[in-house]
């Protein structure tokens, strides 16, 4: 009889961090790199997104992190947490890649991680996966999502032909978190101000998405963010505006007062199910 052999653990790319700056008051840019880039897969999807593991510095683990042993051998708080994150860009060539946080407090992990982090410091990804790229038989293009798909709207912003028309809403919380995005002129963003309110409270992009005057033709949508905010504008695209699940990509990037691993497990519940598979 053979024995079954297990999955193999997902190749980890060890990188350090090479400079940090603060692109808005909430968001910063943490550019990483080195020989440990060559552990990542490829993926050419523009959505690209990784999962970075964060070890507690004082138990000194060193990557890469054998997850398994540490999950059978340690309590669960001393095993390094996954958080999901958009690889902003990506040079093959010079083995660098940049990820954009959002800073949203003390609250978290990844968020604080980033508010602090320094030349020299590791940061460990796996993958990176990602499906979406710009449908380009699509008329116009429809981007709507809060900071935390800031970074995935801007990439998606970037991949479009030169004359691609389309509507882009983007939540932040001032003025001061607006950023000046590289985009074809056919592309008009609205940013939609929270003033104050607490991220994930707001019903500014389902609003502002169903009050739009939509330009005719078939639409390729890509709209990301908080769940709650994600299944009201699940509403919206299928029930008021009725398009096809094959023209929108629709995903919670994180929810309302649960952290990242709750908030994955919840997925595979009602609770956190934006689409029916
Ligand atoms: C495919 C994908 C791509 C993503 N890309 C990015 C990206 O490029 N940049 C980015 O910043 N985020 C991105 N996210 C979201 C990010 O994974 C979550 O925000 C994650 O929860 C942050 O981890 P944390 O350790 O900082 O906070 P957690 O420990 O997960 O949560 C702690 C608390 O903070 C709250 N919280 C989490 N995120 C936010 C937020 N954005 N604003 C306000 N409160 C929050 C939670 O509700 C919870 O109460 C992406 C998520 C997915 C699934």
């Amino acid at each position: 009889m053979t024995t079954p052999s297990l999955p193999k653990p997902r190749p980890q790319a060890v990188l350090t961090v090479q400079e940090t700056s603060w692109l808005s008051p909430h968001l910063v840019r943490v550019v990483a790199g080195g020989p440990g880039f060559s552990e990542l897969k490829d993926n050419d999807a523009t959505d690209m997104y990784a999962k970075l593991l964060f070890a507690r510095p004082e138990l000194g683990l060193v990557p890469p992190y054998d997850l398994e042993a540490l999950a059978a051998e340690r309590s669960p708080d001393e095993v390094p947490v996954k958080r999901t994150y958009t690889i902003r860009w990506m040079d093959r060539q010079a083995q660098r890649l940049a990820i954009d946080f959002v800073v949203h407090g003390d609250e978290g992990v990844a968020g604080p991680w980033a508010a602090q982090a320094r030349p020299g410091d590791p940061l460990v990804l796996m993958g990176p996966s990602g499906k979406w790229s710009p449908d380009p038989t699509a008329d116009w293009y429809l981007f709507a999502g809060d900071d935390s798909a800031l970074p995935a709207i801007g990439a998606g912003l970037e991949a479009l032909d030169a004359t691609a028309r389309g509507l882009a809403f983007i939540e932040v919380d001032s003025d001061a978190d607006v950023q000046d995005l590289a985009r074809p002129e056919g592309v008009q963003v609205t940013w939609l101000l929270r003033n104050g309110a607490v991220p994930g409270t707001t019903r500014l992009l389902p609003d502002a998405v169903a009050a739009a005057t939509w330009p005719l033709g078939r639409v390729d949508a890509f709209v990301h963010g908080e769940r709650g905010a994600m299944k009201a504008l699940r509403d919206v695209l299928f029930t008021q505006r009725g398009l096809e699940r094959g023209q929108v990509s629709l995903s919670g990037y994180w929810a309302y007062g649960r952290a990242e691993d709750r908030f994955q497990a919840e997925k595979r519940e009602p609770i956190g199910r934006i689409l029916e598979d």
